[in-house]
Protein backbone atom coordinates (compact mmCIF):
# COMPACT_ATOMS: atom_id res chain seq x y z
CA UNK A 1 0.00 0.00 0.00
CA UNK A 2 1.25 3.18 -0.92
CA UNK A 3 1.45 6.14 1.74
CA UNK A 4 -0.61 8.93 0.52
CA UNK A 5 0.71 12.11 -0.58
CA UNK A 6 -0.09 14.64 2.13
CA UNK A 7 -2.02 18.08 1.05
CA UNK A 8 -2.38 20.80 3.17
CA UNK A 9 -3.43 23.02 0.28
CA UNK A 10 -7.34 24.19 -0.28
CA UNK A 11 -8.81 24.99 -3.87
CA UNK A 12 -11.04 27.91 -2.70
CA UNK A 13 -13.25 26.54 -5.00
CA UNK A 14 -14.73 22.72 -6.63
CA UNK A 15 -17.78 21.54 -8.17
CA UNK A 16 -18.51 19.35 -5.39
CA UNK A 17 -17.08 19.62 -1.39
CA UNK A 18 -16.81 15.88 -0.04
CA UNK A 19 -16.05 16.27 3.54
CA UNK A 20 -15.11 12.78 5.48
CA UNK A 21 -13.14 9.95 4.05
CA UNK A 22 -14.69 7.12 5.27
CA UNK A 23 -15.93 4.80 3.05
CA UNK A 24 -18.87 6.88 2.09
CA UNK A 25 -17.10 10.01 1.36
CA UNK A 26 -14.46 8.00 -0.75
CA UNK A 27 -17.11 6.01 -2.62
CA UNK A 28 -18.73 9.49 -3.77
CA UNK A 29 -15.44 11.52 -4.68
CA UNK A 30 -14.55 8.37 -6.56
CA UNK A 31 -17.69 8.22 -8.64
CA UNK A 32 -17.77 11.86 -9.30
CA UNK A 33 -14.35 12.12 -10.27
CA UNK A 34 -14.98 9.32 -12.56
CA UNK A 35 -18.10 10.99 -13.69
CA UNK A 36 -15.64 14.30 -14.59
CA UNK A 37 -16.61 16.25 -12.01
CA UNK A 38 -14.29 18.72 -10.00
CA UNK A 39 -13.88 16.98 -6.56
CA UNK A 40 -12.47 18.38 -3.37
CA UNK A 41 -12.53 15.31 -0.40
CA UNK A 42 -11.33 16.66 2.46
CA UNK A 43 -11.08 14.55 6.47
CA UNK A 44 -10.16 16.01 9.48
CA UNK A 45 -7.65 13.21 9.65
CA UNK A 46 -4.41 12.45 8.13
CA UNK A 47 -4.19 8.88 6.33
CA UNK A 48 -3.87 6.50 6.74
CA UNK A 49 -5.65 6.62 10.03
CA UNK A 50 -7.63 4.53 12.41
CA UNK A 51 -11.40 3.65 12.71
CA UNK A 52 -12.82 1.89 15.53
CA UNK A 53 -14.66 -0.84 13.50
CA UNK A 54 -15.04 -4.65 13.38
CA UNK A 55 -13.46 -4.47 9.88
CA UNK A 56 -15.70 -7.36 8.74
CA UNK A 57 -16.36 -7.07 5.12
CA UNK A 58 -20.15 -8.65 4.41
CA UNK A 59 -21.61 -9.25 1.13
CA UNK A 60 -22.67 -6.13 0.57
CA UNK A 61 -19.47 -4.42 1.14
CA UNK A 62 -17.66 -6.81 -1.65
CA UNK A 63 -20.49 -5.84 -4.23
CA UNK A 64 -19.27 -2.32 -3.78
CA UNK A 65 -15.63 -2.61 -3.49
CA UNK A 66 -16.00 -4.70 -7.01
CA UNK A 67 -17.89 -1.30 -8.23
CA UNK A 68 -15.41 0.75 -7.21
CA UNK A 69 -12.58 -1.10 -8.96
CA UNK A 70 -10.90 -1.93 -5.15
CA UNK A 71 -12.05 -5.84 -4.45
CA UNK A 72 -8.80 -6.49 -5.76
CA UNK A 73 -6.47 -4.83 -3.77
CA UNK A 74 -8.66 -5.09 -0.68
CA UNK A 75 -8.70 -8.96 -0.85
CA UNK A 76 -5.12 -8.63 -1.31
CA UNK A 77 -4.73 -7.63 2.20
CA UNK A 78 -7.53 -9.05 3.65
CA UNK A 79 -8.07 -12.18 5.95
CA UNK A 80 -10.42 -14.48 3.91
CA UNK A 81 -13.60 -16.13 6.15
CA UNK A 82 -16.36 -18.32 5.24
CA UNK A 83 -18.77 -18.65 7.41
CA UNK A 84 -20.75 -16.42 10.12
CA UNK A 85 -20.70 -18.17 12.82
CA UNK A 86 -23.59 -17.53 15.85
CA UNK A 87 -23.24 -18.22 18.91
CA UNK A 88 -26.19 -18.94 21.47
CA UNK A 89 -26.67 -18.49 25.04
CA UNK A 90 -26.55 -22.25 25.69
CA UNK A 91 -23.68 -23.04 23.56
CA UNK A 92 -25.92 -24.23 20.19
CA UNK A 93 -23.97 -22.98 16.90
CA UNK A 94 -24.90 -22.48 13.38
CA UNK A 95 -22.54 -21.80 10.78
CA UNK A 96 -24.00 -19.43 8.11
CA UNK A 97 -22.22 -19.38 4.78
CA UNK A 98 -21.11 -16.37 2.68
CA UNK A 99 -19.00 -14.24 1.13
CA UNK A 100 -16.89 -12.71 3.94
CA UNK A 101 -13.73 -10.69 5.06
CA UNK A 102 -11.38 -8.62 7.74
CA UNK A 103 -9.65 -6.09 7.11
CA UNK A 104 -8.44 -3.32 9.65
CA UNK A 105 -10.33 -0.02 8.15
CA UNK A 106 -6.42 1.65 8.44
CA UNK A 107 -5.73 -0.07 5.31
CA UNK A 108 -9.22 -0.51 4.22
CA UNK A 109 -10.03 2.76 4.26
CA UNK A 110 -6.78 3.97 2.61
CA UNK A 111 -7.64 2.26 -0.53
CA UNK A 112 -10.88 3.64 -0.37
CA UNK A 113 -8.92 6.98 -0.62
CA UNK A 114 -6.05 6.29 -2.85
CA UNK A 115 -8.49 4.78 -5.66
CA UNK A 116 -10.53 8.32 -4.94
CA UNK A 117 -7.65 10.09 -5.59
CA UNK A 118 -6.57 7.91 -8.55
CA UNK A 119 -9.77 8.58 -10.34
CA UNK A 120 -9.20 12.52 -10.03
CA UNK A 121 -10.38 13.40 -6.50
CA UNK A 122 -8.23 16.53 -4.89
CA UNK A 123 -7.76 14.65 -1.64
CA UNK A 124 -6.48 17.45 1.42
CA UNK A 125 -5.91 16.82 4.93
CA UNK A 126 -6.04 17.10 7.88
CA UNK A 127 -8.97 19.87 7.60
CA UNK A 128 -12.13 20.16 10.14
CA UNK A 129 -15.47 20.87 8.88
CA UNK A 130 -16.80 23.44 11.05
CA UNK A 131 -19.49 25.25 9.62
CA UNK A 132 -21.53 25.24 6.32
CA UNK A 133 -21.07 28.69 3.98
CA UNK A 134 -24.81 29.41 2.94
CA UNK A 135 -26.38 32.02 0.92
CA UNK A 136 -29.98 32.03 2.23
CA UNK A 137 -30.90 27.97 2.97
CA UNK A 138 -28.91 26.86 0.53
CA UNK A 139 -25.30 25.51 1.47
CA UNK A 140 -22.80 26.76 -0.98
CA UNK A 141 -19.56 25.12 0.42
CA UNK A 142 -18.12 25.15 3.97
CA UNK A 143 -15.91 26.58 6.35
CA UNK A 144 -12.84 24.23 7.21
CA UNK A 145 -10.29 24.63 10.17
CA UNK A 146 -6.36 22.96 9.53
CA UNK A 147 -2.98 24.69 9.19
CA UNK A 148 -5.27 28.14 9.41
CA UNK A 149 -9.10 28.15 8.94
CA UNK A 150 -10.67 28.32 5.41
CA UNK A 151 -13.77 28.60 3.46
CA UNK A 152 -14.37 26.38 -0.02
CA UNK A 153 -17.07 27.41 -1.99
CA UNK A 154 -18.70 24.50 -3.63
CA UNK A 155 -21.79 23.70 -6.10
CA UNK A 156 -22.90 20.65 -3.67
CA UNK A 157 -21.74 19.60 -0.61
CA UNK A 158 -21.56 15.80 0.59
CA UNK A 159 -21.32 15.39 4.44
CA UNK A 160 -20.26 11.73 5.08
CA UNK A 161 -18.52 12.22 8.48
CA UNK A 162 -19.85 9.38 10.08
CA UNK A 163 -21.84 8.85 13.47
CA UNK A 164 -20.73 11.71 15.74
CA UNK A 165 -23.88 13.99 15.75
CA UNK A 166 -21.69 17.75 16.07
CA UNK A 167 -21.05 17.86 11.95
CA UNK A 168 -24.33 17.06 11.57
CA UNK A 169 -25.18 19.51 14.55
CA UNK A 170 -23.09 21.88 12.62
CA UNK A 171 -24.70 21.40 8.99
CA UNK A 172 -28.30 21.89 10.41
CA UNK A 173 -28.97 18.69 9.39
CA UNK A 174 -29.23 16.67 12.81
CA UNK A 175 -32.78 14.90 13.17
CA UNK A 176 -31.62 12.96 17.04
CA UNK A 177 -28.42 13.95 18.91
CA UNK A 178 -27.90 10.39 20.65
CA UNK A 179 -26.47 7.21 18.74
CA UNK A 180 -28.22 4.26 17.90
CA UNK A 181 -25.83 2.34 19.34
CA UNK A 182 -22.41 2.00 20.92
CA UNK A 183 -19.85 -0.69 20.45
CA UNK A 184 -16.33 -1.33 21.47
CA UNK A 185 -13.34 -3.04 19.92
CA UNK A 186 -9.48 -3.98 20.17
CA UNK A 187 -6.94 -5.70 18.25
CA UNK A 188 -5.65 -8.80 19.84
CA UNK A 189 -2.70 -11.16 18.22
CA UNK A 190 -2.88 -14.74 19.36
CA UNK A 191 -0.76 -16.82 16.53
CA UNK A 192 -2.10 -20.59 17.92
CA UNK A 193 -5.60 -19.11 18.02
CA UNK A 194 -5.37 -18.02 14.54
CA UNK A 195 -4.51 -21.20 12.78
CA UNK A 196 -7.44 -22.80 10.89
CA UNK A 197 -10.01 -19.64 12.69
CA UNK A 198 -11.98 -19.61 9.27
CA UNK A 199 -15.25 -18.11 10.76
CA UNK A 200 -16.47 -14.46 11.99
CA UNK A 201 -18.06 -15.32 15.70
CA UNK A 202 -21.42 -13.48 16.63
CA UNK A 203 -22.39 -14.50 20.35
CA UNK A 204 -25.20 -13.65 21.94
CA UNK A 205 -25.69 -14.23 25.79
CA UNK A 206 -27.46 -13.22 28.71
CA UNK A 207 -24.56 -11.96 30.19
CA UNK A 208 -25.00 -9.04 27.90
CA UNK A 209 -28.60 -8.92 26.23
CA UNK A 210 -29.16 -6.07 24.32
CA UNK A 211 -25.91 -6.68 22.19
CA UNK A 212 -24.02 -8.93 21.34
CA UNK A 213 -20.00 -9.80 21.04
CA UNK A 214 -17.88 -11.00 18.08
CA UNK A 215 -14.36 -12.17 17.27
CA UNK A 216 -13.07 -11.28 13.37
CA UNK A 217 -9.97 -12.94 12.63
CA UNK A 218 -8.18 -10.10 10.77
CA UNK A 219 -5.06 -10.71 8.67
CA UNK A 220 -1.38 -11.28 10.33
CA UNK A 221 -2.83 -13.52 13.21
CA UNK A 222 -4.65 -10.34 14.92
CA UNK A 223 -8.47 -10.93 15.65
CA UNK A 224 -10.90 -7.67 16.01
CA UNK A 225 -12.87 -9.30 19.62
CA UNK A 226 -15.72 -6.12 20.45
CA UNK A 227 -19.42 -5.83 22.01
CA UNK A 228 -21.93 -3.63 21.24
CA UNK A 229 -25.41 -2.85 22.77
CA UNK A 230 -28.45 -0.68 21.09
CA UNK A 231 -28.78 2.66 23.11
CA UNK A 232 -26.37 5.04 23.87
CA UNK A 233 -27.63 5.08 27.71
CA UNK A 234 -25.92 3.08 30.69
CA UNK A 235 -23.95 0.84 28.88
CA UNK A 236 -20.41 -0.57 30.47
CA UNK A 237 -18.89 -1.52 27.62
CA UNK A 238 -15.99 -2.92 29.43
CA UNK A 239 -18.03 -4.85 31.78
CA UNK A 240 -19.56 -6.22 28.68
CA UNK A 241 -16.72 -6.76 27.23
CA UNK A 242 -14.84 -9.06 30.37
CA UNK A 243 -18.55 -10.86 30.34
CA UNK A 244 -18.36 -12.02 27.05
CA UNK A 245 -15.12 -13.30 27.99
CA UNK A 246 -16.37 -14.51 31.03
CA UNK A 247 -18.93 -16.67 29.31
CA UNK A 248 -17.14 -17.30 25.23
CA UNK A 249 -14.05 -20.15 26.24
CA UNK A 250 -12.42 -18.21 23.02
CA UNK A 251 -12.73 -14.51 23.88
CA UNK A 252 -11.64 -15.13 27.67
CA UNK A 253 -8.67 -16.90 25.83
CA UNK A 254 -8.18 -14.45 23.39
CA UNK A 255 -7.81 -11.76 26.16
CA UNK A 256 -5.85 -13.88 28.48
CA UNK A 257 -3.63 -15.18 26.44
CA UNK A 258 -3.29 -12.82 23.19
CA UNK A 259 -0.57 -9.80 22.59
CA UNK A 260 -2.80 -6.27 22.79
CA UNK A 261 -1.76 -4.26 19.07
CA UNK A 262 -4.40 -1.77 19.98
CA UNK A 263 -6.15 -0.57 22.73
CA UNK A 264 -9.91 -1.48 23.48
CA UNK A 265 -12.09 1.98 22.04
CA UNK A 266 -15.62 2.35 21.99
CA UNK A 267 -17.56 4.59 19.27
CA UNK A 268 -20.90 4.76 18.64
CA UNK A 269 -22.92 3.71 15.45
CA UNK A 270 -26.35 5.28 13.73
CA UNK A 271 -28.31 2.73 12.08
CA UNK A 272 -31.90 2.61 10.16
CA UNK A 273 -31.65 5.39 7.83
CA UNK A 274 -32.94 7.38 10.85
CA UNK A 275 -31.55 11.08 13.06
CA UNK A 276 -30.51 12.90 10.30
CA UNK A 277 -32.14 14.92 7.13
CA UNK A 278 -30.39 13.75 3.88
CA UNK A 279 -30.80 16.53 2.08
CA UNK A 280 -30.66 20.29 2.01
CA UNK A 281 -30.36 22.53 -0.52
CA UNK A 282 -27.17 22.10 -2.21
CA UNK A 283 -25.98 19.16 0.59
CA UNK A 284 -26.42 15.67 0.58
CA UNK A 285 -25.60 13.61 3.34
CA UNK A 286 -24.43 9.95 3.16
CA UNK A 287 -23.23 7.01 4.92
CA UNK A 288 -23.18 6.43 8.26
CA UNK A 289 -23.97 10.61 9.08
CA UNK A 290 -27.53 9.74 7.31
CA UNK A 291 -27.78 6.56 9.41
CA UNK A 292 -26.62 3.89 6.87
CA UNK A 293 -25.56 1.25 8.87
CA UNK A 294 -27.87 -1.92 9.56
CA UNK A 295 -29.89 -2.29 13.28
CA UNK A 296 -29.02 -5.60 13.97
CA UNK A 297 -25.98 -6.59 12.67
CA UNK A 298 -24.08 -3.25 13.07
CA UNK A 299 -22.83 -3.57 9.81
CA UNK A 300 -22.25 -0.56 8.30
CA UNK A 301 -19.20 -0.11 5.41
CA UNK A 302 -21.10 -1.53 2.69
CA UNK A 303 -24.45 0.33 2.96
CA UNK A 304 -21.71 3.81 3.55
CA UNK A 305 -20.33 2.57 0.33
CA UNK A 306 -23.75 2.41 -1.35
CA UNK A 307 -25.19 5.43 -0.01
CA UNK A 308 -21.87 7.24 -1.12
CA UNK A 309 -22.78 6.19 -4.62
CA UNK A 310 -26.27 6.89 -4.41
CA UNK A 311 -25.22 10.29 -3.68
CA UNK A 312 -22.87 10.79 -6.27
CA UNK A 313 -25.55 9.18 -8.88
CA UNK A 314 -27.71 11.78 -8.27
CA UNK A 315 -25.22 14.45 -8.83
CA UNK A 316 -24.10 13.06 -11.68
CA UNK A 317 -27.70 13.42 -12.70
CA UNK A 318 -28.37 16.86 -12.12
CA UNK A 319 -31.11 18.81 -13.30
CA UNK A 320 -31.01 21.38 -10.61
CA UNK A 321 -31.57 21.54 -7.11
CA UNK A 322 -34.84 20.04 -6.62
CA UNK A 323 -34.38 17.09 -9.09
CA UNK A 324 -30.54 15.68 -7.09
CA UNK A 325 -32.81 16.46 -3.83
CA UNK A 326 -35.51 14.29 -5.03
CA UNK A 327 -33.42 11.46 -6.72
CA UNK A 328 -30.80 11.21 -3.60
CA UNK A 329 -33.99 10.99 -1.18
CA UNK A 330 -36.20 8.74 -3.27
CA UNK A 331 -32.78 6.11 -4.04
CA UNK A 332 -32.81 6.19 -0.16
CA UNK A 333 -36.25 5.61 0.05
CA UNK A 334 -36.22 2.42 -2.05
CA UNK A 335 -33.47 1.20 0.24
CA UNK A 336 -35.09 1.92 3.70
CA UNK A 337 -37.77 -1.19 4.02
CA UNK A 338 -34.73 -3.19 4.33
CA UNK A 339 -33.68 -1.31 7.03
CA UNK A 340 -36.35 -1.51 8.65
CA UNK A 341 -36.68 -5.07 8.45
CA UNK A 342 -33.48 -5.51 10.14
CA UNK A 343 -34.80 -2.98 12.78
CA UNK A 344 -36.87 -5.09 13.72
CA UNK A 345 -34.61 -8.06 13.42
CA UNK A 346 -32.93 -6.31 15.73
CA UNK A 347 -35.47 -6.63 18.69
CA UNK A 348 -33.73 -10.51 19.11
CA UNK A 349 -30.49 -8.62 20.39
CA UNK A 350 -33.05 -8.46 23.72
CA UNK A 351 -34.40 -12.02 23.90
CA UNK A 352 -31.16 -14.53 24.12
CA UNK A 353 -33.36 -17.42 24.09
CA UNK A 354 -34.86 -16.70 21.22
CA UNK A 355 -31.34 -17.04 19.45
CA UNK A 356 -30.98 -20.48 21.03
CA UNK A 357 -34.46 -21.72 19.31
CA UNK A 358 -33.57 -20.11 16.08
CA UNK A 359 -29.83 -21.69 16.51
CA UNK A 360 -31.90 -25.13 17.21
CA UNK A 361 -34.41 -24.79 14.35
CA UNK A 362 -32.08 -24.30 11.84
CA UNK A 363 -29.90 -27.40 12.69
CA UNK A 364 -32.74 -29.22 12.01
CA UNK A 365 -34.08 -27.21 8.96
CA UNK A 366 -32.20 -26.43 5.44
CA UNK A 367 -34.70 -24.05 4.43
CA UNK A 368 -34.43 -21.99 7.81
CA UNK A 369 -30.23 -22.02 6.98
CA UNK A 370 -30.73 -21.17 3.57
CA UNK A 371 -33.11 -18.33 4.78
CA UNK A 372 -30.30 -16.83 7.35
CA UNK A 373 -27.36 -17.47 4.44
CA UNK A 374 -30.19 -15.25 2.15
CA UNK A 375 -29.76 -12.22 5.38
CA UNK A 376 -26.67 -12.25 5.12
CA UNK A 377 -26.56 -12.00 1.15
CA UNK A 378 -29.69 -9.83 1.10
CA UNK A 379 -32.09 -11.85 -0.53
CA UNK A 380 -34.14 -12.74 2.35
CA UNK A 381 -35.20 -11.82 5.51
CA UNK A 382 -35.62 -12.83 9.34
CA UNK A 383 -39.01 -10.92 9.54
CA UNK A 384 -40.09 -9.69 13.15
CA UNK A 385 -38.90 -12.74 15.31
CA UNK A 386 -41.26 -11.32 18.14
CA UNK A 387 -44.50 -10.91 16.10
CA UNK A 388 -46.45 -15.08 15.94
CA UNK A 389 -46.48 -14.76 12.19
CA UNK A 390 -42.57 -13.75 12.13
CA UNK A 391 -42.31 -16.60 14.90
CA UNK A 392 -44.09 -18.69 13.03
CA UNK A 393 -42.36 -18.06 9.70
CA UNK A 394 -38.74 -19.15 11.79
CA UNK A 395 -39.68 -22.09 12.98
CA UNK A 396 -41.94 -23.36 9.82
CA UNK A 397 -39.79 -21.62 6.83
CA UNK A 398 -41.47 -22.71 3.49
C1 LIG B 1 -17.14 -0.95 17.22
C2 LIG B 1 -17.75 -0.95 15.85
C3 LIG B 1 -17.72 -2.11 15.10
C4 LIG B 1 -18.22 -2.10 13.80
N1 LIG B 1 -18.06 -3.23 13.05
C5 LIG B 1 -18.41 -3.22 11.76
C6 LIG B 1 -18.08 -4.33 10.93
O1 LIG B 1 -17.47 -5.30 11.35
N2 LIG B 1 -18.45 -4.27 9.63
C7 LIG B 1 -19.12 -3.21 9.11
O2 LIG B 1 -19.48 -3.23 7.92
N3 LIG B 1 -19.40 -2.11 9.87
C8 LIG B 1 -19.05 -2.09 11.17
N4 LIG B 1 -19.28 -0.98 11.93
C9 LIG B 1 -19.92 0.19 11.31
C10 LIG B 1 -18.93 0.95 10.40
O3 LIG B 1 -17.79 1.29 11.17
C11 LIG B 1 -19.59 2.23 9.85
O4 LIG B 1 -20.85 1.89 9.32
C12 LIG B 1 -18.77 2.87 8.73
O5 LIG B 1 -17.50 3.25 9.20
C13 LIG B 1 -19.48 4.11 8.21
O6 LIG B 1 -18.70 4.70 7.19
P1 LIG B 1 -18.76 6.28 6.89
O7 LIG B 1 -17.91 6.54 5.72
O8 LIG B 1 -20.17 6.71 6.86
O9 LIG B 1 -18.17 6.96 8.21
P2 LIG B 1 -16.71 6.80 8.87
O10 LIG B 1 -16.09 5.52 8.48
O11 LIG B 1 -16.91 7.08 10.31
O12 LIG B 1 -15.86 7.96 8.21
C14 LIG B 1 -16.15 9.30 8.51
C15 LIG B 1 -14.93 10.14 8.19
O13 LIG B 1 -15.27 11.51 8.43
C16 LIG B 1 -14.19 12.16 9.09
N5 LIG B 1 -14.76 13.27 9.88
C17 LIG B 1 -15.53 13.21 10.98
N6 LIG B 1 -15.83 14.45 11.40
C18 LIG B 1 -15.23 15.31 10.54
C19 LIG B 1 -15.18 16.74 10.44
N7 LIG B 1 -15.80 17.54 11.33
N8 LIG B 1 -14.47 17.28 9.42
C20 LIG B 1 -13.83 16.49 8.49
N9 LIG B 1 -13.83 15.15 8.55
C21 LIG B 1 -14.54 14.57 9.56
C22 LIG B 1 -13.58 11.07 9.96
O14 LIG B 1 -12.22 11.36 10.28
C23 LIG B 1 -13.73 9.84 9.07
O15 LIG B 1 -12.59 9.63 8.28
C24 LIG B 1 -18.81 -0.93 13.24
C25 LIG B 1 -18.87 0.23 14.02
C26 LIG B 1 -18.35 0.23 15.30
C27 LIG B 1 -18.38 1.50 16.11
Amino acid sequence: MNEPTLNRTLPARCEVLVIGAGPAGSACAQMLARAGRDVLLVDRQDFPRDKVCGDGLIPDAHHALTRLGVHEPVMARARVADHVRCVGPRGGRIDVPGRLAVLPRRELDAILLDAARAAGARVATPWRFEAPLQEGERVVGAWLHGAATAEVRADWTVLATGAAAQPLQRMGACVRQTPSAIALRGHVRHAAMDEGWRTLDVVWHRAFAGGYGWIFPGPDGVFNIGVGAAGAGQTHLRDLMARFAAVYEPAGRLLREGQWVAPAKGAPLRWSLTGAQPVRPGLLVAGEAVGSTYAFTGEGIGKALETGILAAEALVAGGGDAAVQRQYAAALAAIKPRFDLYERAQRINRYPWLVDLLIWRANHTPALQRRMAGVLEETAHLGDPLSPRGLMRLMWPK
